[in-house]
């Protein structure tokens, strides 16, 4: 493949101010699709959950998922839009295989919740992201492109088409362009995805699990001159599967485009892809307009007129935004602002609630989530929540720490085998035989031999040169193969030498 020119990120900025565009996607978690009693669950057999109305055979006739009206609503308020007190949906006409009936049933100028808005916040710095509107769709089904080397179509012998996604209840967020980012543009579109993850968590709307698809966005940009105001050309690029991966892209469109405009060149309008593996977009198909779906309302469907009863009544059950919640998290653990911005960017937040509730310290919780656990999760190149260890298992290490069973340095090595697989914290210590040596007759031998062979320094420490007393805990850890543990080590030779 061939690689696009890319301008320096700074030099961008010293030329053009980015204006940002996201539509976000969430699969909502009802039980049943938004128009058939077809389940949503993920991962079963191919085509096992599909019916007439959902496989859009003719004649079936859909049903609007209550549930699903009433999340949308329940969204919608917690990005502080307005309600519609009635709309309809309509139909988006498309030929594509994924989707049978060759229309998705989608809302267009009539969406349940519009003009809404939420505050982000970004290493202080607060940003003001207008909402356009909220609308409910339902989700298309999956191709499987076969016999290729890269799983896409080009190159393929046949595609397999799954409808088990067809019709599942997805709502699509779709912001006002967003201005005054500047160079910040990636990070305030990672911190905005992150807020709606969030948000869609506690109000239990939806599992937005984005390696599954259940949350997706689609990361809009354009370049606007400095101290012009006219709107540059964007691209949309989807596939966008991971918050790291929305603000890779984003800082790759901006490079992208700005070495296109600064050669006098022009934007295409398109949709591009996100190629995790490289690191870079790739032209799709170019981008649709609106005129091109000939939209128009849904006859089989009867209107949706939510009652301002009914709406105050679920205005009553939006939990509080994020912001608010890890303002009183803070509270609770005692952590500085400094050390609370700090996990809530590394996305510890839930892990570290969840490790606190299975018994560990917040100091402890914190401590291996934010140290050795981000350490590794930077290493593989992914979140805090895709490593394969669980806020229990990190739970259990420390329980094993406190109990004396393990030292720190130990931990890590049951921290790495968990990682890799090798069962639960307590199996590990016991399988390896990691545990420390808490016999004291064994650990007063090596204190014994470790005073002999440097008799210097012991003599110090008669002299009451206690610092000394480091180099004698070294060399007893080291004949114990770090299994010990070193504060007792520590009173067992100051008891023998202190004067
Ligand atoms: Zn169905």
């Amino acid at each position: 493949m061939s690689y696009d020119d890319l301008m320096e990120y700074d030099e961008v900025m010293e030329r053009f101010d980015p204006v940002l565009g996201l539509e976000v996607h969430v699969e909502l978690n009802t039980a049943s699709k938004m128009f058939c009693s077809c389940s949503t669950g993920f991962g079963g057999e191919p085509n096992s959950q599909t019916c007439p109305v959902c496989l859009g055979l003719p004649g079936s006739l859909p049903v609007v998922n209550g549930k699903a009206v009433e999340s949308a609503i329940r969204i919608g308020l917690a990005l502080n839009c307005g309600i519609a007190t009635w709309c309809r949906f309509a139909r988006k006409n498309y030929f594509y295989p994924d989707m049978t009936k060759d229309f998705q049933t989608s809302q267009y100028d009539e969406p349940i919740c519009f003009d809404g808005h939420v505050e982000i916040d970004v290493d202080g710095e607060s940003f003001e992201i207008p909402i356009e509107r909220a609308h409910m769709e339902e989700d298309a089904g999956k191709s499987l492109h076969v016999g290729g080397a890269t799983g896409r179509i080009a190159g393929a012998d046949y595609s397999l088409l799954d409808y088990n996604r067809a019709g599942v209840p997805l709502i699509e967020i779709v912001t006002k362009p967003v201005y005054g980012t500047g160079a910040k543009a990636p990070e305030v579109a990672r911190a905005y995805v992150s807020f709606l993850r969030d948000m869609m968590k506690a109000l239990g709307v939806s599992d937005v699990r984005m390696e599954q698809g259940s949350l997706r966005c689609d990361a809009n940009v354009s370049l606007m001159p400095k101290g012009s105001t006219q709107l540059g050309t964007r691209t949309e690029t989807k596939n966008v599967n991971s918050l790291r991966s929305i603000e890779k892209a984003l800082r790759y469109e901006i490079c992208r485009q700005g070495a296109i405009l600064a050669s006098g060149g022009r934007v295409k309008q398109e949709t591009r892809h996100w190629l995790e593996v490289s690191g870079v977009t790739a032209p799709g198909r170019s981008k649709e307009q609106a005129e091109d779906y000939r939209y128009f309302p849904e006859p089989d469907l009867v209107p949706i007129a939510p009652s301002r009863e009914w709406v105050e009544e679920l205005r009553a059950t939006i939990p509080e935004v994020p912001a608010v919640r890890y303002e009183r998290l803070r509270g609770e653990w005692g952590y500085t602002e400094l050390e609370m911005q700090a996990v809530i960017a590394a996305q510890g937040v839930d892990l570290i609630a969840a490790t606190i509730e299975a018994g560990a310290s917040p100091q402890a919780a914190r401590k291996w989530w934010m140290s050795e656990l981000s350490r590794q999760a930077n290493a593989l190149g992914v979140d805090l929540e895709e490593l394969s260890i669980t806020a229990t298992q990190v739970a259990q290490v420390q329980a094993l720490i406190d109990e004396g069973a393990i030292n720190d340095k130990i931990a890590r090595t049951v921290i790495d085998a968990v990682l890799a697989g090798e069962g639960e914290p307590r199996q590990i210590v016991a399988a390896k035989g990691l545990a420390v040596v808490s016999d004291s007759s064994a650990l007063q031998e090596a204190v014994d031999a470790a005073i002999a062979e440097h008799a210097d320094v012991a003599d110090k420490i008669r002299e009451g040169k206690t610092a000394a007393v480091g180099a004698l805990i070294g060399s007893v850890m080291k004949s114990m193969k770090g299994q010990a543990d070193a504060s007792a080590v520590r009173e067992l030779i100051l008891g023998r030498l202190a004067p």
